[in-house]
């Protein structure tokens, strides 16, 4: 590494005009050897690594032979719409939904989302007088977020209304405003644990708000609450009773919650799950009737036999954070060595999830990830976290440091702030 990335620093916008140029070559010095080192690194996509696959090796021989459940049920065969009753009590609890109303289906919460919003536009959901589609429709987003969220609702034309998540939640004023000026929203996207890509985690008053405030009978609330058992420390949040709290406040439709073991067993090869209440499950299991004959439940066995129960969950989700702790790790020692000194970036520390959220210098974010491609270090597109891919400071990087081995999640991470450097350095020098 080059003198300027390592020597004392001062924030680089306090530099003047010719000290920062003096900086930029600097940073340009070690972007050069970057370049010159023909790394060919990914942080693009949260997937587990493979040591984390491991875990779940026994899916591969289970159910050893089995195929009846604790009711006898023969579960080679077509039937069992709702999934198997015992898969969906160990994630009732987790999940907060009562297991009679937590369906287990199919290999990916996303299909479950996408098929909702496909029935609400042709249909209408419980509560509405007519399908969503007879008119225009909005969805609230929570910015930064999920990208593939906003792919569903941008496919089908529904307009994505961004709104800042703050640490406690979507903010909650812009939110209410929203909602009580504009009759075309029918949706908000919510990742109310450990949110992708900042790690924010809603709070009950949050969460009291959203359910509570004033809004169409058929407004929802997609609660991918994909991440509720991903913890990376002891510091954890209550789990929060999303389905009783909106009964409470008269609005026991309003949430609709998913979630899916993509994170905690194979990705792809997992069982997705459903809730909310009775008039929803209802709604969903009609819906699935003319889809599907019942859902893979020699998966959902397999699952079961993995699992076990509560407790065996939970000890599987403490041996990936055994191996995600240490990477998470490594991403706040990398931003902190590299871009602190230099008042550079300003970055999430998730207490769960798979993602570190990073602000850069606005004007900045695009240029940085250019850089790092250029240098063969792959970072999901700035912009990504925004609906239509639009940032509009351009300053937010998502950072999936899941899937590299430790030692090359660091030279990426190293790498990543060298390109972020430079770019910020441009980005000054361009506005003197
Ligand atoms: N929701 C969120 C918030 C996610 O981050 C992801 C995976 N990146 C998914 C859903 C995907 O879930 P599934 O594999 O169950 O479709």
């Amino acid at each position: 590494m080059t003198s300027a990335a390592t020597s004392p620093a001062v924030p680089l916008a306090d530099l003047d005009t010719e000290a920062l140029r003096t900086a930029r070559d600097g940073f340009r010095a070690a972007y050069a050897e970057l370049q010159a080192a023909g790394l060919k690194l990914d942080l693009t996509r949260g997937k587990p690594s493979s040591d984390q696959l491991d875990l779940s090796n026994d899916l591969l021989h289970l159910p050893d032979g089995e195929y009846r459940d604790a009711a006898g049920t023969d579960l080679r065969n077509y039937g069992g719409a709702l999934g198997l009753p015992e898969l969906r009590a160990i994630f009732a609890d987790a999940l907060r939904v009562p297991p009679a109303q937590l369906l287990a289906l199919g290999n990916a919460s996303l299909t479950i989302m996408h098929d909702t919003i496909v029935q609400a536009l042709l249909h209408g959901v419980p509560g509405g007088n007519r399908p969503w589609g007879s008119g225009p429709i909005s969805f609230i987003a929570p910015v930064p977020g999920y990208d593939r969220h906003f792919s569903i609702a941008e496919r089908y034309g529904i307009r994505l209304i961004p709104v800042p998540l703050t640490d406690e939640g979507p903010d909650v004023e812009a939110v209410a405003a929203l909602l009580a000026t504009d009759d075309s929203i029918k949706g908000m996207w919510c990742v109310p644990v450990y949110s992708n890509p900042s790690g924010a985690v809603y709070s009950e008053e949050v969460v009291r708000a959203l359910v509570s405030l004033p809004a169409a009978a058929d407004f929802r609330l997609f609660w991918d609450n994909a991440y509720a058992v991903h913890h990376l420390s002891d510091d954890r949040p209550q789990p929060i009773d999303v389905l009783t709290l909106a009964a409470e406040a008269g609005n026991p439709d309003r949430p609709l919650v998913f979630a899916s073991t993509s994170k905690v067993t194979f990705p792809g090869a997992g069982v997705a799950f459903v809730g909310g209440s009775p008039a929803n499950v209802d709604w969903i299991v009609r819906n699935m009737a003319v889809q599907s004959i019942g859902p893979d439940k020699l998966n959902q066995l397999r699952h079961m036999r993995l699992l076990r129960d509560q407790a065996g969950l939970a000890a599987h989700m403490e041996r990936h954070r055994a191996i995600l702790e240490p990477k998470f790790a490594a991403v706040s020692e990398a931003l902190t060595r590299r871009l602190a000194p230099y008042g550079a970036g300003v970055w999430t520390d998730p207490k769960g999830g798979y993602f570190v959220s990073l602000d850069v210098l606005d004007g900045s974010a695009k240029r940085a990830v250019q850089l790092a491609a250029e240098a063969g270090i792959a970072v999901t597109p700035a912009g990504a976290t925004f609906p239509y891919g639009d940032d509009p400071r351009d300053a937010n990087i998502r950072i999936a440091p899941t899937f590299p081995p430790l030692d090359e999640l660091r030279t990426a991470l190293d790498g990543l702030c060298t390109a972020i450097l430079l770019a910020e350095a441009e980005t000054l020098l361009a506005a003197r």
